[in-house]
C-alpha cells in the first residue's frame, strides 16, 4: 500500500508528528498523535502572535482532535515557553491548532459549533462524548465571535417583538427584526421603553433617521421609545400583533364561559384554547369539526370568534378611509359582547388607532413575524434550559441571519 500516512491529517504549522499509536484495549478506541515543535520555525508569542525566542522546553498538553474512523484522537503536544520581545515577558508559545485554554483543537471546536446549529447541546455532547458544559462553552464562544456586534446598516423597516423567558416568571426580552431581510438585529432584556432605548443607543443619528416604520405590539413603552429615538418613523400595529392581543380576549371569554357552563357544555369548551386561537386554515378536518361544534353550542364564543375574522378584514383595506370605517364598525359590533376584556381591547384599538391605520402605507405581513416568533420559541425551549439569556440571544441571531432583499420590487 502506498500513499500518505495518517500523519498527513495532522500537518499543523510549526509542529511535526513524531509518533502515532492506536489503543484498542479501552472502551472507546483511541489514537494518540505525538507532536513536537518543528525547529525549522521560530516560535510565536501566543499573546501578540509576534516572533519569540525559546525560553524553556518540556511543556506538554493533551488536546482532543476530530475523530478518525470512529476513534477518538488525542494530540499529545510538546510545546515551549518563549521570550517575547514585543510583550517583554515569558509566555507560552502560540499553537496554530488550539488555544491556550482549550482542551480541544480549533477544528473540533468548529465541528461542535456546526453540529450545535442543528442539534441540542445535550445531543452533541452525547454524540462526541464531551461534557455538555464544554459543548455549550464552545458554541457560545464561537457565536460571540460571529454575532456579538449589532449591525444597524441599511435598516428601514423594523419589527419589534417581545419574548417571555419563563412561564410564570416576569422575565421578558425585546427582539428587533429587520423586517425586509428577516434578520434579527438585536435582543435585550425587558420590554420597557429603556429596553428598546438600549437598542437605539447602538445606532448613529443617520441610521436612526433612516428608519421609516416600526411594527410592534400595542404597547405604550415601545411607542414611547420609538417616538423619542426616531420621531419620523411611522408606528405600525400590524395584524400579527393585533390578533395576538385579541387572543387574550378570546382566552378570557373562554375561561368565563367554561366557569358558567353546564357539565355537557364544558366538554366542548375544555381544551378548545388552541382551536380558538389558531388560524382556521391551519386546523385539520377533525379539529375544524370540533371548532364548529363548539361555536354552535356557545353563542358568546361564536361571536368572539367571528369578530376575530372581522378584525383581520380591517387589514385588507389599503385605503386609510375605508380601513378607518371598518375599524369603527368593528368596535361598535364588538361592544355588544359585554365583557371587561373586550371593553379593554376596544379601548386599546381606539387609543392606538393611528398606528393601526398606518398598515395601509406599510402592509407588514403576518406570516414573517409569526414565523420568527414561533421559531424563537423553539430555540428558547432548546437553549434556555441553561438560563443564559446571552446564549439564547446569540442562538436567535444565528438562526435569523436574514437574506439580502433582491433588487426586484414586487
Ligand atoms: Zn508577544
Amino acid at each position: 500500500m502506498s500513499g500518505l500516512s495518517i500523519a498527513a491529517h495532522f500537518s499543523f504549522a510549526r509542529v511535526k508528528v513524531i509518533s502515532q499509536s492506536v489503543h484498542r484495549e479501552c472502551q472507546v478506541p483511541g489514537a494518540i498523535i505525538q507532536l513536537a515543535p518543528d525547529r525549522r520555525f521560530r516560535p510565536l508569542c501566543h499573546l501578540c502572535g509576534g516572533p519569540a525566542s525559546v525560553h524553556s522546553q518540556g511543556l506538554r498538553r493533551i488536546v482532543r482532535d476530530l475523530d478518525v474512523a470512529g476513534a477518538q484522537v488525542y494530540l499529545d503536544v510538546q510545546y515551549r515557553r518563549v521570550n517575547c520581545p514585543a510583550c517583554n515577558r515569558a509566555v507560552v508559545e502560540k499553537l496554530s491548532f488550539a488555544g491556550t485554554s482549550m482542551r480541544l483543537t480549533y477544528r473540533l471546536a468548529r465541528y461542535v459549533y456546526e453540529l450545535c446549529k442543528v442539534m441540542t447541546v445535550q445531543d452533541v455532547a452525547a454524540h462526541l462524548e464531551l461534557d455538555p458544559k464544554t459543548v455549550k462553552t464552545i458554541d457560545k464562544h464561537l457565536l460571540e465571535e460571529e454575532f456579538a456586534d449589532t449591525d444597524c446598516e441599511g435598516l428601514k423597516v423594523l419589527a419589534v417583538d417581545e419574548i417571555s423567558l419563563c412561564r410564570g416568571q416576569r422575565g421578558y426580552m425585546s427582539v428587533v427584526l429587520d423586517y425586509q431581510s428577516g434578520r434579527v438585529v438585536w435582543m435585550g432584556q425587558g420590554r420597557k421603553a429603556e429596553s428598546l432605548d438600549a437598542f437605539f443607543a447602538t445606532m448613529s443619528q443617520q441610521q436612526k433617521g433612516a428608519i421609516e416604520a416600526v411594527a410592534m405590539d400595542m404597547w405604550e413603552a415601545y411607542v414611547r421609545s420609538v417616538r423619542q429615538n426616531c420621531p419620523q418613523a411611522k408606528i405600525v400595529f400590524d395584524l400579527f400583533h393585533v390578533v395576538k392581543a385579541y387572543g387574550e380576549v378570546i382566552d378570557e371569554v373562554r375561561r368565563q364561559e367554561y366557569r358558567k357552563a353546564s357539565f355537557q357544555q364544558r366538554a366542548y369548551i375544555k381544551g378548545s384554547r388552541y382551536l380558538l386561537l389558531s388560524n382556521r386554515e391551519n386546523l385539520d378536518a377533525q379539529k375544524r369539526a370540533r371548532l364548529e361544534e363548539l361555536l354552535e353550542v356557545n353563542e358568546r364564543l361564536s361571536a368572539v370568534y367571528i369578530l376575530k375574522d372581522q378584525l383581520k378584514a380591517i387589514y385588507r383595506y389599503s385605503r386609510r378611509r375605508w380601513a378607518q370605517r371598518a375599524l369603527e364598525q368593528w368596535c361598535a359590533l364588538a361592544a355588544q359582547v359585554e365583557h371587561p376584556a373586550m371593553r379593554r381591547f376596544i379601548g386599546r384599538l381606539q387609543y392606538f388607532r393611528e398606528g393601526i391605520l398606518n398598515h395601509c402605507e406599510y402592509p407588514i405581513g403576518t406570516s414573517k413575524l409569526e414565523g420568527v416568533n414561533n421559531r424563537i420559541k423553539v430555540i428558547k425551549r432548546k437553549a434556555y434550559g441553561f438560563h443564559d439569556s446571552r446564549y439564547f440571544t446569540l442562538k436567535v441571531k444565528q438562526a435569523f441571519p436574514g437574506v439580502k432583499p433582491t433588487t426586484e420590487t414586487g
